[in-house]
């Protein structure tokens, strides 16, 4: 079965985005921890989690994806900034332990003139100040399009922060459709090639989620805006070959497409009817 949600709103809680997650045609959803801008977060109520874990198991919702807010830069330069950055992973994961063995996603950074490499360790530092062996939690890495100084354009670059980290067994990566084929990855046109190279330069295993974006800009441009599923350069095609791809086709698919709940609807109907059952 096609596991396949989109991106909601966290405001009315996790139960909340199961019903709607359901009423739309999915069976799993990412949201943002807090305000993606920053800030705090609510409290957890423990109410609507048992009612969310309990609505969950009834309409088979599984592999939640939660996504760190856009602010959060572990290899700024200004260590007040990384300060902030693990402050909030840090309490991200800890209330991520009350829906246990979930995913985390985070964008790694922009090094800002300070190098790639720089840019990695400092990612690589953060996560070893913020896992913990007895969490549950899977942290994603996300695949980035390389915009400015974006750390994580490359596949490379994503190896280079997971051979740093003490507990790389905490550690995947989140392949976002849009971003990788804006960073000169030609999912497209090659997907096969693509697949080849994550899994010679990452590890195939690593890859725990998919982003399932088509792009506004051509191959390669490095510009990062969403379009809706084949109204971009991806096209309808590709999405069929990717959610069908061997090395994919058992990975939870998230829509970070510019839509409504409509919208995410007839992109879900549509990924579920040129998805071929196993
Ligand atoms: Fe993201
Ligand atoms: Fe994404
Ligand atoms: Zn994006």
């Amino acid at each position: 079965m096609l596991t396949i949600g989109c991106h909601l709103s966290s405001s009315k809680g996790y139960l909340n985005m199961a019903e709607t997650a359901v009423s739309i045609g999915a069976n799993t959803f990412q949201f943002f921890t807090r305000n993606p801008r920053g800030g705090r977060a609510k409290a957890i109520d423990t109410e609507d989690i048992n009612k969310f874990h309990e609505y969950s198991r009834e309409h088979g919702i599984s592999t939640i994806l939660a996504h760190a807010p856009y602010t959060l830069n572990a290899c700024s330069a200004d260590p007040s900034v990384r300060e902030f950055a693990l402050n909030t992973m840090t309490d991200d994961l800890t209330r991520m332990e009350y829906t246990p063995g979930q995913l985390y996603n985070f964008h790694p950074g922009s090094h800002v003139k300070q190098g790639a490499e720089r840019g990695i360790e400092l990612i690589a530092e953060l996560l070893n100040k913020t896992l913990r062996p007895e969490m549950t939690t899977t942290v994603l890495l996300e695949t980035m399009a390389g915009k400015g100084s974006e750390v994580g354009r490359s596949f490379e670059e994503l190896r280079g922060i997971i051979d740093r980290c003490e507990l790389s067994e905490k550690l995947g990566v989140c392949l976002d459709t849009c971003h990788v084929y804006d960073a000169g990855y030609d999912i497209a046109g090659e997907l096969d090639r693509v697949i080849e190279e994550f899994d010679r330069v990452i590890g195939i295993d690593r890859l725990k989620a998919v982003h399932i974006n088509d792009s506004k800009n051509p191959f390669s441009s490095h510009k990062d805006r969403h379009e809706r599923l084949g109204k971009g350069y991806i096209g309808t095609e590709a999405f069929e070959r990717i959610i069908n791809h061997p090395a994919l086709k058992a990975l939870p698919f998230y829509l970070e497409t510019p839509n409504e709940l409509s919208g995410y609807a007839e992109e879900i109907a549509l990924l579920k009817a040129l998805y071929d059952a196993p």
